[in-house]
């Protein structure tokens, strides 16, 4: 049996092998394992990955290591122009991927930012006008710093597409193939395109961008759902509160990651968990960024028992050994429940994820089980008195028939004859909700975009040619290239996902 490569077997620059022993891995996972030579070796790749599977430094790694002949210290921005750009679906990701970057890049003079909508984007200007190398961005700011000349694209020497699926479902299509647009020469530069699913629209894209690229695929889009052990509860929604707390404290728990569906919800369930003597916060876009970092920071630091968190806020969320992730309230979209659960049981390590199920969104755990192909297994809390023995004030109640399931499970046991543990019989399940189609999911999906930029009210003007339409200010009377005119209008976002109002300091490397 041979066994896998070694990072040093791989061939990586010195400076890069520390970076990664610092960060403590010893050996690349399957996906680094196989792109890392093939894209050090100058091949376009077409990676079948998903997050957890440890692609950014599948992909980052290399990329560091091909750039680092033109690493200099010198102050001139022209010396270092965008030769790497990533794009990234959401800003959650774009900043995780840029940390990996800098992660990975610390022993090294290359620089790198991350440019992302929601934001000023004059925080950004003085960043990206005093030169970066790698670049990592959403594709509306992007095309937003493009047209500011902020951003110049003419010595691209790697592109990267991560989670096109995720770029497809938002509606980015059209923003990317403006920027591929703007790049050199397919054959000047080298192309990767990672995505969790290879649909036919997808193969698309990829013909357009890539050149005779080599596939690498590790996993499918339901790994997540195979490493994670999954169960379910059928409990009343007033209940819910007092089984996440029982859970929490009965196992010790802390990095509890809780999904909602709301912002208001979030919120809500934050203050409640606190009251009740848990320590928690919540992030979701109602929230400032730097509030949400420092949220994200605090769990991270294991300071806090429970996140409370929104799909969207979530989205690119990357926390080591984060041990239960609990759906407090099942997604609409089934889809979102792989990417919740993704979130534990990253980089291989086993991970846990329990849904509470009022009886009415039975449906959507049906539509989720269909998605997985697979049953999951539910029990009744029935028989708890969860709300007495928080009443009681006790912090450690003993374990009631759902505990004894969960811990069963955790161990892969099955449970005693004659215990209720089987799915509800068909009877006592809500009648199934006829599935969006792909479009009204898509069009879902667009909308709770937070990087779409927000529709900007027609307010009354004293300029009639402003409330036309025309541009204002800075390069008004330039002519707009035409590559940039034909940008769609964007989508309105609903009032659950508007963009938080200050940006995150991201700091150029010193
Ligand atoms: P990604 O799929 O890139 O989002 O990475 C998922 C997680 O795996 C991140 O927390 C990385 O820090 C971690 N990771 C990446 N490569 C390795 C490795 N070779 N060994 C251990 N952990 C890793």
């Amino acid at each position: 049996m041979s066994s896998a490569p070694s990072f040093a077997e791989l061939g990586l620059a010195p400076e890069l092998l520390r970076a990664v022993a610092d960060a403590g891995y010893t050996q690349p996972t399957p996906i680094q394992a196989q792109a890392i030579p093939v894209i050090l070796a100058g091949r376009d790749v077409m990676g079948g990955a998903q997050t957890g599977t440890g692609k950014t430094a599948g992909f980052a790694l290399p990329i560091l290591h091909k750039l680092l002949p033109q690493a200099n210290a010198s102050p001139s921005p022209a010396r270092h122009p965008v030769r790497a750009l990533i794009l990234a679906p959401t800003r959650e990701l774009a900043i995780q991927v840029e940390e990996s970057v800098k992660t990975y890049g610390k022993h090294t003079q290359l620089r790198s930012t991350c440019v992302f909508g929601g934001v000023d984007i004059k925080q950004q200007l003085p960043i990206v006008r005093g030169g970066v190398e790698i670049l990592v961005a959403t594709p509306g700011r992007l095309l937003d710093h493009i047209e500011q000349k902020s951003v110049t694209l003419g010595q691209v020497e790697i592109f990267v597409l991560d989670e096109a699926d995720r770029m497809l479902d938002m509606g980015f299509i059209p923003d990317i193939k403006r920027i591929m647009a703007l790049l050199p020469a397919t054959a000047k530069r080298q192309n990767l395109l990672f995505s969790a699913t290879f649909s036919t629209e997808i193969k698309k894209l990829a013909d357009s961008l890539l050149n005779q690229p080599q596939l690498i695929e590790v996993a499918r889009r339901n790994t997540a759902a195979e490493t994670v052990a999954q169960s379910a509860y059928k409990v009343p929604q007033e209940q819910k509160r007092a089984l996440v707390e029982h859970i929490v404290r009965t196992r010790g728990l802390r990095q509890v990651l809780c999904f909602v569906r709301t912002k208001h919800g979030a919120s809500r369930l934050a203050r409640q968990l606190e009251k009740d003597g848990l320590e928690t916060s919540a992030i979701h876009g109602d929230k400032t960024q730097a509030a949400r970092l420092e949220a994200l920071k605090a769990f991270k630091e294991a300071r806090l028992e429970v996140l409370v968190a929104t799909d969207v806020a979530a989205r690119g969320l990357d926390i080591d050994d984060l041990p239960l992730v609990i759906n407090y309230e099942l997604p609409h979209v089934p889809e979102d429940y792989i990417h919740r659960i993704g979130r534990t049981g990253r980089a291989g390590a086993s991970g846990e994820a329990i849904s509470l199920v009022d009886p009415v969104e039975m449906k959507y755990l049906t539509e989720i089980e269909k998605l997985l192909r697979k049953p999951i297994p539910i029990s009744s809390v029935e028989g708890m008195n969860l709300t007495a023995s928080r009443e009681r004030g006790e912090r450690a109640p003993s374990r009631g028939r759902a505990d004894a399931g969960e811990a069963r499970r955790g161990r892969g046991e099955r449970a005693p004859h004659g215990e209720k543990t089987s799915r509800a019989p068909r009877s006592e399940r809500a009648p199934s909700a006829p599935r969006p189609t792909r479009e009204a999911e898509r069009e879902a999906a667009y909308a709770r975009n937070p990087d779409q930029p927000v529709p900007r009210k027609p307010a009354a003007s004293p300029h009639p040619r402003a409330d036309a339409g025309h541009r204002r200010g800075f390069g008004a009377n330039r002519p707009v290239p035409a590559l940039l005119m034909k940008r769609p209008p964007a989508t309105p976002v609903p009032a659950d996902v508007e963009p938080a109002p200050a940006a995150p300091a991201h700091p150029e490397k010193a």
